[in-house]
Parts: structure tokens; C-alpha cells; sequence
């Protein structure tokens, strides 16, 4: 009755007041907390049936973009979903959850890892995802460096040439592997720049998500918008923190 309530007391043209938007991101899930990345799939579960009993929309990543670049509305509440790594958790225990409740997700990728490190996914368990119509995959560099430390390690003109490959090989690759065109990016460890982001920008990305913990708003800059990390401790109040308040 509340749920109904409150979406009575929120008609369409309230549609063009949203202020801001949540992109949360993940990285792996499973039955137990193996590490501070980790959710477990009941957290999720609680997670996700908290966003829909409490009239929030999840939305496809691309629509908190537009909203960011000034155009294209939100509805209020707005939340987009987003894990980073290709963790073959997200193959096993996030999947079956995305379909039960039909919602967007956008994945962030580093191809070096695909059918290789044995945490990864493979390039046939990406299709499968992509061929469900839920998700979307996105670039998160070649190999995940840490550019800090690589900008430390190589000479000037080594580390733009270092850049270049990590930006555009990753791309070719995923649009070689899945089909598609790559243009967002996940900056590994969160970790960007102004040189950073031209280098982005060159390449052919248009919009770049960061994990600096904020809500998005309008203005933001598109080549590091914000998320929040989800842990398993984030339920209830301290989970309601993370979400927009309208
Ligand atoms: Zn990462």
C-alpha cells in the first residue's frame, strides 16, 4: 500500500525534477564474503528487492549519462547498476538475479583476463550475457594497470604510448570479441586525470565512470562520473545513503 501510495504522490511531471542519480558498481558475489569486493547473493538479492519495493527505477547507465550531459530526463529515484572485472561470479550468481528482475546492467571489462585468469569470465559466457538483452559491455582497459604506478615506472613518451594501447586495444578487442561499439570506460583503481581523460576522449570514449562516492548530477563531468562501491555491509539505512533521495 505504501509503494502505491508513494508512486500516486509522484505523477509523470514529476518526471523532469530529478536532481541527481546513483550508478553503484560490484565486482564479485558468491554464498560467503571472500574479500571486502565481495556481495553475497543474498545481500543482492535484498539489495535489489529493497530498490523495487521502494519505488526506485533502474536504469540503463547510458540514460544517467545523457542526464549528466544536460539532456534527457530521469525518473526520480533513478539507479543505475554497473560491475567491474568480469568476475565469473557475475556469470554465475548475478545473472539469474538481473533476469528475475529484467534490469539493465553495464558491465566493465578488461579483455587480458577474459578466458585466462581463472577468477575471469569467458569470451562465450560475455556473449551469452550480452545475447540476454540485460546487459551491456563496456572497456576497463586492456589489463587494468595502475596508471599512477605506470606513469612512475615509464618514460614521458612511453607512458602516452602505454595509454593509447590500454584505451584502444581493449575497445578492438571487445568489439572484435562481442560485436558493438565500446564507447565508456571504467577507470581501473579509479584512478584518471586531465591527461588521462584527453587520452580517453582521443580514443573515442565518451563518457567515464570513477568510484569517487557521490551522487550524480547534472553538469558532471562525463569523463568521471562518480559511483559508489557496494559492499556487503550496505543494507538498510546505510544502504538507503547511497540512493538519491528524489
Ligand atoms: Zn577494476
Amino acid at each position: 500500500m505504501l509503494a502505491a501510495f508513494v508512486a500516486m504522490a509522484n505523477p509523470p511531471s514529476a518526471l523532469a525534477q530529478a536532481s541527481s542519480a546513483t550508478i553503484l558498481v560490484y565486482h564479485r558475489f558468491g554464498p560467503t564474503v571472500a574479500d571486502s569486493m565481495t556481495v553475497t547473493t543474498a545481500v543482492f538479492t535484498a539489495q535489489l528487492s529493497y530498490l523495487h519495493d521502494h519505488g526506485y527505477t533502474i536504469v540503463p547507465l547510458r540514460d544517467v549519462v545523457s542526464f549528466a550531459a544536460g539532456h534527457g530526463e530521469l525518473p526520480l529515484r533513478a539507479v543505475a547498476i554497473t560491475a567491474d572485472d568480469g568476475h565469473r561470479t557475475v556469470f554465475s550468481d548475478m545473472k539469474p538475479l538481473v533476469e528475475k528482475y529484467r534490469i539493465p546492467v553495464t558491465l566493465f571489462i578488461y579483455p587480458s583476463a577474459i578466458s585466462n585468469a581463472s577468477y575471469a569470465m569467458t569470451w562465450e559466457q560475455l556473449a551469452a550475457l550480452k545475447a540476454t538483452g540485460l546487459f551491456s559491455i563496456e572497456s576497463h582497459t586492456y589489463w587494468h594497470p595502475n596508471f599512477h604506478i605506470e606513469k612512475r615506472r615509464l618514460a614521458p613518451e612511453a607512458y602516452t604510448k602505454f595509454v593509447g594501447m590500454q584505451l584502444n586495444k581493449s575497445r578492438e578487442v571487445l568489439e572484435r570479441r562481442l560485436g558493438g561499439h565500446i564507447t565508456m570506460l571504467s577507470w581501473p583503481f579509479g584512478i584518471y586525470d586531465d591527461d588521462l581523460i584527453a587520452a580517453a576522449r582521443a580514443s573515442g570514449y565518451v563518457a567515464a565512470v570513477t568510484i569517487d562516492r557521490r551522487k550524480v548530477r547534472r553538469g558532471d563531468n562525463l569523463m568521471a562520473l562518480p559511483r559508489f562501491i557496494v559492499t556487503n555491509g550496505d543494507l538498510g539505512k546505510r544502504f538507503e545513503s547511497l540512493l538519491p533521495a528524489q
